[in-house]
């Protein structure tokens, strides 16, 4: 069934899903300002979101600005943080990224793309992810589930790097969908296009999906 709908017709049924499963769908993470939502986004690295919110509520309890985190130390930081993943090296950059804020930025988290990613421990996903939900600048932020839907419904190549599936989706959504599109795919490979658990007998996208026909029963 795939090979007989164009990718133009695809991209609509796509869209169409979306917006009718995850209408109003935004950053699941809990933050009251940019840099709770800097260090959110960065601890979510490798962690699921729900993980992450159970330890901010005690570390946000604790910490306020920029001025608490640069001088905390770091196994200070890290004993609040202790539950998630790479916690060593995710204290160790949140207090760097707090000193570099500081003495760069005025204390303030900035909001261009190149100056979040000079930032400790905050790539180019991270960077988008702040841009689009902080500052309303327009990203599409490829983590994991964005780029295995991406893939899945042919709108990047297998090979392609997360930079490449992220310039693909820019080309193919308009700019002020971007950030929508980017919550929904996310919510729909959280919660109904998992990476390993067969659910194409109950999809409403299976017909336009690759793994269905190749990989799902
Ligand atoms: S059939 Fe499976 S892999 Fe394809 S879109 Fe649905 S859940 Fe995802």
């Amino acid at each position: 069934m795939t090979g007989l709908i164009s990718k133009k017709q695809k991209i609509k049924i796509l869209e169409e899903y979306l917006d009718m499963h995850y209408p109003d769908v935004e950053c699941e993470l809990n933050f009251s300002n940019n840099l709770e939502l800097l260090i959110a986004v960065l601890l979510s690295a490798q962690c699921k979101d729900e993980y992450v919110n159970r330890a901010t509520a005690v570390l946000f309890s604790k910490y306020h600005t920029v001025q608490d985190y640069a001088n905390a130390s770091a196994e200070e930081i890290e004993s609040y943080i202790k539950t998630l993943g790479l916690y060593k090296a995710k204290s160790k950059n949140i207090k760097k990224m707090a000193q570099l804020l500081i003495d760069e930025y005025s204390g303030e988290v900035p909001n261009k793309l190149e100056d979040l990613m000079r930032l400790p421990g905050v790539g180019r996903k991270t960077a988008n992810v702040v841009l689009s939900v902080g500052f309303a600048i327009p990203t599409i932020a490829v983590d994991t589930h964005v780029e295995r839907i991406a893939k899945r419904f042919d709108l990047a190549l297998e090979e392609d790097s997360p930079l490449e599936v992220e310039m693909k989706l820019m080309k193919i959504f308009p700019k002020k969908k971007w950030s929508k599109i980017h919550h929904q795919m996310i919510h729909f490979g959280r919660y109904e296009c998992l990476a390993k658990r067969k659910r194409g007998h109950v999809c409403g996208l299976k017909d336009i999906c690759k793994y269905h026909s190749k990989v799902e029963v």
